[in-house]
């Protein structure tokens, strides 16, 4: 439900419907948008109809949410969710760079991506530990050896880490070292481990199942939300569609544009796992942007060839800076600053 205040209502009166609601359990998130002020009341509390909340002073309106997600819809908050982490303002004008490789190999090869990155002007540095691999018999991530190199990484770069968690109980463990959780394509779904990166206090990455609707990635996010983590980016991987002859998914330009309008959640893009060619990788990259994402993540190795995992996606670091020279002609285009 959300409480929509007359665009006149004095900050007593907001507050006076705020200690109203939060008396009978709820809990509430305020939004001031663009001169109204509205209510989201979120939780599990006692029924609200003896306060006869809509003729409280300062109460315009009060409106059920349709949607199956609420937490994460505009309706419930039409202002877009901001947070600041290593210096950027995520979700806003500013547009978010995240690059590394896909797994964590070695010292040297996290280190000197990680210099290469910075220098062409990323802002987070990503790097898989914990690796979801379609088979066993592939290599599955260096684990906490591979995290407290990316920490080092963080160290000396200043750059934050962006990094995959599998299972619920490594959340704890991969919380110590990461400045993000990212929950891969393979685990949208594994509600056990969204309560548990819902209960973390660290931001998510929430890519979106190869095979998942657009309602399916919003409900995920609603159980992160609903633990009080309002720290939630969606990232657009690419999907399973009928033709994989030339690329490994389709990236969905479509959910792109449409989730910047369903949900007040910052949208990040992965081209590189959309396409899975190195070759596409930049194209994909740049539409994303012009639709709108508010952040790309992208898969950058010192040597592809030699990637224990996804080198066929990867950019070469200079590849990388060439990149970015085009991210930011691109971002200024439509009005946002890298
Ligand atoms: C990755 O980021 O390396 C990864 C495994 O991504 P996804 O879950 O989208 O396949
Ligand atoms: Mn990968």
């Amino acid at each position: 439900m959300i409480i929509i205040m007359d665009p006149e209502a004095t900050p007593f009166e907001i507050d006076n419907v705020v200690a109203k609601v939060e008396s009978k359990g709820w809990q509430t998130r305020i939004s001031r948008g663009s001169g109204e002020t509205t209510i989201g009341v979120q939780g599990k509390g006692q029924p609200l109809g003896s306060f006869h909340l809509g003729q409280m002073a300062g109460v315009r309106e009060i409106m059920a949410i349709t949607q199956k997600f609420k937490l994460a819809s505009r309706a419930f908050q039409p202002e877009n969710t901001t947070f600041t982490l290593g210096g950027i303002n995520v979700g806003s004008n500013q547009l978010l760079v995240i690059a590394g490789p896909c797994s964590v190999e070695s010292k040297e090869q996290l280190f000197e991506t990680a210099h290469a990155v910075k220098e062409a002007g990323a802002h987070f540095l990503r790097g898989g530990a914990f690796k979801p691999r379609t088979s066993p018999y592939s290599f599955q991530g260096m684990g906490e050896a591979g995290l407290k190199l990316l920490a080092e990484a963080r160290e000396v770069t200043g750059l934050p880490i962006v990094t995959e968690v599998m299972s619920p109980d490594k959340v704890a463990l991969v919380s110590i070292y990461a400045d993000v959780l990212q929950i891969g394509t393979r685990n949208m779904q594994n509600y056990d481990l969204l309560n548990a990166v819902g209960r973390a206090h660290k931001p998510v990455l929430l890519k979106r199942g190869m095979s998942a609707t657009i309602e399916d990635l919003l409900m995920a996010a609603e159980y992160i939300l609903a633990h009080g983590n309002h720290r939630v980016m969606l990232c657009e991987r690419g999907i399973r569609t009928f033709d994989n002859k030339y690329t490994r998914n389709t990236f969905d330009v479509n959910a792109i544009a449409l989730l910047k309008e369903l949900t007040h959640l910052p949208i990040i893009a992965d081209p590189s796992h959309a396409v899975g060619v190195r070759h596409l990788v930049p194209s994909i990259a740049l539409a994303a942007v012009a639709v709108g994402a508010d952040g790309l993540i992208i898969e950058t190795h010192p040597n592809p060839d030699k990637a224990t995992s996804d080198g066929d996606q990867s950019l070469t670091l200079p590849q990388f800076g060439e990149l970015m020279v085009k991210i930011r002609a691109m971002a200024s285009a439509v009005g946002r600053v890298v």
